[in-house]
């Protein structure tokens, strides 16, 4: 529901708020915040914001201009069940001398993506629905310092360290990729996931459903009702901040990170994506699984530039280790009806229009929502708009191919780099409409480049001490 600043402020005075919370997400996709007494926030700050010191978050601005505005975005705002007394408000990063909108806010580059695709006249809106993998760890030790970089995570379902692809025993133990909708006591996580759909629903984001996924180590799913772009990124910051805190409640630990348990499933982040106009689903129609030729141009798109796609929707050196086959991850880039081994699965539709949609599997939880989902728009816009074929679907299980077969299908990338370099060469279509910058995109290939790839393969990994010690 529509939220205006003078209804935030009411909402304020009738739940005794004291305490606003802004928030925002960097340009990885992480959320930081700056507190503010409730006296403060009036309706002139909603145009005005306030300012904070842009310089030191990874990827931002340069020291010598750290000056910028975060203005909050009524929309965004829910009295905090985590804090006191406190609402939380995503705010919108600005300049403070010029008042325009930061290039390198993410929240930003989804709302012209949005305006971009209003102004092709294909569709007026481009609905998003997050499924959405995590584990919840009883506690996870390790040392970044240390020489072994160290690590070791424990559930009530087992206990990992670098080397072990078995938990130790215990009595109700989950054998690997075996946790699927199982029942407690074996699922020990049942409450907090109830816990975390029904906090996530009275905040106003709606969840379809929450279960127990499939890899052993506590791995959750929760299944997001579909929103306009934006605004779904907007839902996934506010997901993950309350699935850390309400684990923390538990004395318990969260995470994003794709595949933190080897030999067994990782963590998704599908997007079920469909494109709207006047109100009428564009994806609907009587061609294969029930889509209209709109939606098979839009994953003709989606195909074409997947490679550059993983650099926003993949954008971690774990990504990869996801990506894999065996592990109900996309390996191939193609699209299939129920498949759950393609890129692209066309779920299977229960008649209703309104529910057709294409679901794009690659992408995972460590991705910053605002640019993957985008980035994922520009590629459906420059599918339909250039009538790209999305070539035959492979109604097969893309994990068995033989060997004839698997040379004529695309495989996904095989690591980051490679999904970086593919960016670096192909990023023409996200750059329409100033959605992307030139800037935005280097700055991204840079940081990924230095900070993770080469970060990653200068420092010996805990697995080469079992190799060559
Ligand atoms: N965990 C799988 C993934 O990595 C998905 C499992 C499922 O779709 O049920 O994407």
């Amino acid at each position: 529901k529509e939220q205006s600043p003078r209804e935030v402020l009411a909402l304020c005075r009738q739940r005794e708020i004291r305490a606003i919370d802004l928030r925002f997400a960097d340009f990885l996709g992480q959320q930081r915040h700056v507190t503010i007494p409730a006296e403060q926030l009036t309706e002139a700050r909603f145009e005005d914001g306030f300012g904070f010191d842009g310089s030191s978050m990874q990827g931002w601005q340069a020291i010598h201009e750290s000056d910028m505005l975060i203005v909050p975005d009524a929309q965004t705002a829910f009295v905090d069940p985590c804090l006191q007394n406190t609402l939380a408000i995503l705010c919108n990063v600005k300049d403070p001398v010029t008042h325009q909108s930061y290039p390198r806010d993410p929240r930003h580059v989804a709302r012209k993506a949005e305006m971009y695709m209003q102004s092709t006249g294909i569709a007026d809106q481009a609905n998003v629905g997050s499924d959405i993998e995590f584990f919840v760890f009883d506690s996870v030790v390790f040392d970044q310092n240390a020489h072994e970089a160290y690590y070791r995570i424990d559930s009530s379902e087992g206990e990992w360290n670098g080397d072990s692809d078995r938990p130790s025993s215990t009595a109700h133990q989950i054998r690997h990729r075996d946790g699927y909708l199982t029942m407690p006591p074996m699922d020990t996580l049942q409450d907090l996931r109830t816990e975390l759909m029904l906090v996530l629903a009275e905040s106003g984001v709606a969840v379809n459903s929450q279960q127990r996924a499939t890899a052993t180590g506590g791995q959750c799913h929760l299944d997001l009702k579909a929103a306009p772009l934006q605004r779904a990124g907007d839902h996934l910051l506010r997901l993950k901040y309350l699935a850390r805190n309400f684990a923390a409640r538990h004395g318990k630990v969260a995470t994003f990170m794709p595949k933190p348990v080897f030999n067994d499933n990782g963590s998704g982040l599908h997007l079920h994506l469909s494109l709207w106009k006047d109100g009428s689903p564009l994806f609907a129609g009587a061609g294969y699984g029930g889509l209209s030729e709109t939606a098979m141009y839009a994953m003709g798109g989606i195909l074409k530039h997947a490679p550059s796609l993983l650099a926003f929707c993949c954008p971690s050196t774990n990504s990869y280790k996801r990506l894999i086959p065996g592990f109900e991850a996309p390996v191939n880039l193609s699209y299939s009806y129920r498949n759950r081994s393609a890129a692209i699965r066309i779920p299977v539709n229960s008649g209703d229009e309104a529910d057709r949609r294409i679901e794009f599997r690659c992408p995972d939880p460590t991705c910053n929502p605002y640019l993957a989902m985008s980035a994922v728009l520009m590629a459906m816009l420059d599918g339909i708009q250039n009538r790209i074929s999305s070539g035959k679907p492979l109604d097969k299980d893309l994990y068995d191919l033989a060997p004839e077969e698997r040379r004529d299908v695309p495989s996904t990338p095989a690591t980051l780099e490679h999904a970086l370099a593919a960016l670096e060469s192909n990023h023409d279509f996200l750059l329409r409409g100033d959605v992307f910058t030139p800037d935005v995109i280097e700055n991204w290939v840079r940081f990924k480049r230095s900070e993770e790839v080469d970060a990653l393969n200068q420092r010996p990994h805990p697995y080469e001490f079992a190799l060559y010690f």
